[in-house]
């Protein structure tokens, strides 16, 4: 789960990270109201969307008069914000964030991340801050220091201070860069975070370290023990196609190709997504029914896919293990009936009843297309989307 830059400020600020004076807003003139209250001659008016680069798509300006504050509060707040994160439909600005301007010298980057190849949380921290840190992965990966934290020691002093002093912060900065790095990984740790990362973190004129940006992403598994995190969820800026699936208890993800595709088990929808590829395909989401799917869940699921108006095809790939075939044959059927599906539809069953399933399928009088192997079911869904 995502959360907004200022709810993220937030946490930050809990967990002992200096962060700007802000206000978040709402409205035009909350924007110009927040301005007056924070005082001051410079303000930063920032869009609020689950999604980065929102400098470079026009979404954070510098004011430096209220009469500023309001014309870039009103540019901003409604605009559909594209950025690299956005996909070019972009996102509908509907809050802001209404900041007091920093004096920067220097921008920095760090996060903390699970490493997946190392199996431990990463700090991550570069001298090359408030870019994509993508881009300075690619073009000067030496510009990014790594240290690797063991999780019964946490991060050292020793470790905090290799950052600090390899990104190049100033000796006088280096023990406020130190607490910095140290409550961020505490902040990573205590609210089951899976990248909590500042972009930038800056060094201010007056040698004071602050986070001008914050972004988390959270282990929705770990969710129910942070009600105060769950409060955060904005579903303004979520995939309705994914709320409405979490309401069944599937687990959905919208994607760019045209095949829909409905398995059970997280294992096989990955396989029969990369079959899909294999055979020259493109996938329109990954949707695992889970273990106990009924009629109701299969025909929830049906609906979403073909809530997209990309899918012109559908995949359904079974394993009859604890979940019997003809239960989700019964549960296709019923679904294909009540959403009068019109585009092609392959199902590939194997297991428990499975020749109980097929026939219930060929029963149904429905033009669905059988296949056995995952290799067929793939190349026959492949030619039926072209
Ligand atoms: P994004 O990463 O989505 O583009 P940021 O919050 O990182 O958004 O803002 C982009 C840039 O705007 C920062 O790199 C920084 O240069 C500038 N900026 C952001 N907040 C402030 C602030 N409070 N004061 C001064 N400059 C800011
Ligand atoms: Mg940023």
């Amino acid at each position: 789960m995502k959360i907004h830059e200022y709810q993220g400020k937030e946490l930050l600020r809990k967990f002992g990270v200096p962060v700007p004076r802000g206000i978040f807003c709402p409205t035009v003139d909350d924007a110009v109201q927040a301005a007056e209250a924070l005082g001051g001659k410079v303000w930063v008016v920032k869009a609020q969307i689950h999604a980065g680069g929102r400098g470079k798509g026009g979404g954070v300006k510098v004011a430096k008069s209220l009469d500023e504050v309001r014309q870039y509060a009103g540019q901003i707040l409604g605009m559909q914000l594209v950025t690299h994160q956005t996909g070019p439909e972009g996102q509908k600005v509907r809050r802001l964030l209404i900041e007091e301007g920093a004096d920067i010298r220097k921008e920095y980057y760090v996060a903390a991340l699970t490493d997946r190849a190392t199996q431990k949380v990463v700090m991550m921290a570069s001298s090359e801050g408030g870019m994509d840190i993508e881009e300075v992965a690619h073009k000067t990966p030496e510009k990014i220091i790594k240290v690797f934290v063991d999780p019964l020691v946490g991060l050292t002093d020793a470790q905090a201070g290799e950052l600090a002093a390899g990104i190049g912060i100033p000796a006088d900065s280096q023990a406020q860069a130190v607490a910095v790095f140290k409550s961020l990984y505490a902040c990573y740790m205590e609210t089951d975070a899976s990248l909590a990362e500042i972009n930038p973190l800056i060094l201010e004129g007056n040698g004071n370290i602050k986070a001008l940006d914050a972004k988390f992403n959270f282990d929705a598994n770990a969710l129910f023990r942070h009600p105060d995190i769950v409060a955060f969820r904005d579903i303004d800026e979520e995939d309705p196609n994914e709320i409405e699936a979490s309401k069944y208890d599937l687990s959905y993800i919208s994607l760019d190709g045209n095949i829909g595709c409905l398995v059970n088990g997280a294992g096989l929808a990955m396989a029969t997504m990369d079959t899909i590829k294999l055979f020259g395909g493109e996938p329109a989401n990954f949707l695992d029914v889970g273990g106990g799917a009924t009629t109701e869940k299969v025909t929830a699921a049906f609906k979403i896919m073909l809530g997209n108006s990309n899918v012109k095809g559908i995949l359904v790939n079974i394993f009859g293990g604890i979940m019997k075939c003809d239960t989700i044959a019964n549960g296709v059927i019923a679904a294909a009936r009540e959403t009068k599906l019109t585009v092609p539809l392959v199902v590939r069953m194997k297991g428990t009843n499975e020749d109980i399933g097929k026939q219930l399928l060929k029963d149904s009088g429905l033009p669905i297309i059988a296949a056995d192997t995952m290799a067929e079911a793939a190349t026959k869904i492949v030619a039926a989307v072209q």
